[in-house]
């Protein structure tokens, strides 16, 4: 048995099967505090371990942002989930000779694992950069603010209906192996389209409606502009998408607790009507069509990289399944790429 699992069979067999939120903070938790799981060797691909040409275009949408805020001077550029740095590298790389930019900017990242602050420290060598647990310690100023494949990390709550009343499920033992289970629910009915049928799950996340509330909150109060970029869905509906990557397999969530990337598909809908009271919302549109919009054709083809492109533009890659959402204090701006 892997450290976590004898963690959370002791949590079980001390206090009773935990929710799956807990589940997934602590398996998520420990998952990248204790590792680097990125790349062919690892667990798992970004967008902007495949190219540079991520970062770039992201680098132009907030540059372009920055400007039709009227050049704020100072800024926060903040990331939440940074990674390795690569995404924050590739920006700035991307923005050096926007005039007054660069000298505008604070650099703060948003990371919980001390192993990867490890990496982007060294990622963002010559760069003053400041670390925080959460949005809260954020400096009172107009912010840039990107995160990448960060909210599917961020824990969820998973109802059941059993035929005849939604129950949440929850994750307990039977013998040595971890099972799934269900309880009387701590939150009230959700709230869905059509029938369900049963054993259909509807999943939420009361964590990825605080952030994205928070954020909003700080855009709104201090002007500024957020991209979020993910996999997930644009409507709120039924579906399990709790998904465990482990060397670039999909495999069961039960298994290997805390040595997986644990995620879930992320629920536009929901992300846009915890923003909606503060800021205005943008899209979500296709990564692909973002970075279309954004002039990821040129790029490639002067980098001679077109492959690397179809991988974060084509339908049948990350274009399409990968959405993209902006938020923005000013409704009467127009930002790149969210064409009306
Ligand atoms: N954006 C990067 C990494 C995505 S992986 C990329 O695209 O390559 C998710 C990232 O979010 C990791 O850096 C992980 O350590 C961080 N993370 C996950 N949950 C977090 C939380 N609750 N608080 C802060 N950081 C978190």
């Amino acid at each position: 048995m892997y450290p976590l699992e004898h963690h959370l069979k002791d949590l079980i067999s001390q206090s009773g099967p935990v929710d799956v939120a807990t589940f997934m903070g602590l398996a998520v938790g420990h998952y990248y505090s204790t590792r680097d799981p990125f790349g062919v060797d690892g667990d798992f691909t970004t967008a902007p371990e495949i190219s540079q040409m991520f970062g770039e275009m992201i680098g132009v949408f907030l540059a372009d942002a920055w400007m039709k805020m009227g050049a704020p001077s100072p800024v926060v550029l903040c990331e939440a989930g940074p990674g390795r740095g690569t995404l924050m590298a590739d920006i700035l790389r991307a923005t050096k000779n926007v005039s007054g930019f660069q000298a505008a900017l604070q650099i703060h990242l948003i990371e919980m694992s001390p192993v990867l602050r490890e990496r982007q420290k060294a990622a963002l060598q010559g760069f003053a950069v400041t670390w925080h647990d959460d949005l809260d310690t954020l400096p009172e100023l107009p912010m840039l603010f990107v995160g990448n494949e960060f909210l599917d990390a961020l824990p969820i709550v998973q109802m059941i209906w059993n035929g005849t009343h939604w129950q949440e499920r929850r994750v307990g033992l039977d013998g040595e192996s971890f099972v799934f289970g269900m309880a009387a629910p701590r939150f009230p009915p959700p709230q869905v389209p059509g029938h369900p049928e049963k054993g259909d799950i509807y999943e939420f996340s009361p964590m990825r409606h605080d952030f994205t509330g928070k954020l909003s909150v700080h855009l709104g109060r201090h002007k500024g502009v957020g991209l979020l970029i993910d996999y997930g869905h644009d409507h709120t509906s039924i579906g399990d998408t709790l998904q465990a990557v482990k060397k670039h397999k999909v495999i069961d969530v039960l298994r290997d607790i805390g040595e997986t990337d644990l995620t879930s598909h992320v629920d536009f809908e929901a992300i846009g009507k915890a923003a909606a009271p503060y800021v205005s919302v943008h899209g979500p549109v296709g990564q692909g069509d973002f970075l279309t919009a954004m002039g990821i054709g040129l790029r490639a083809s002067r980098l001679g990289k077109e492959e690397d492109a179809r991988r974060l533009v084509a339908d049948d890659q990350m274009g399409r399944l990968f959405r993209v959402m902006a938020l923005c204090h000013d409704p009467k701006i127009q930002l790149a790429g969210f064409g009306s």
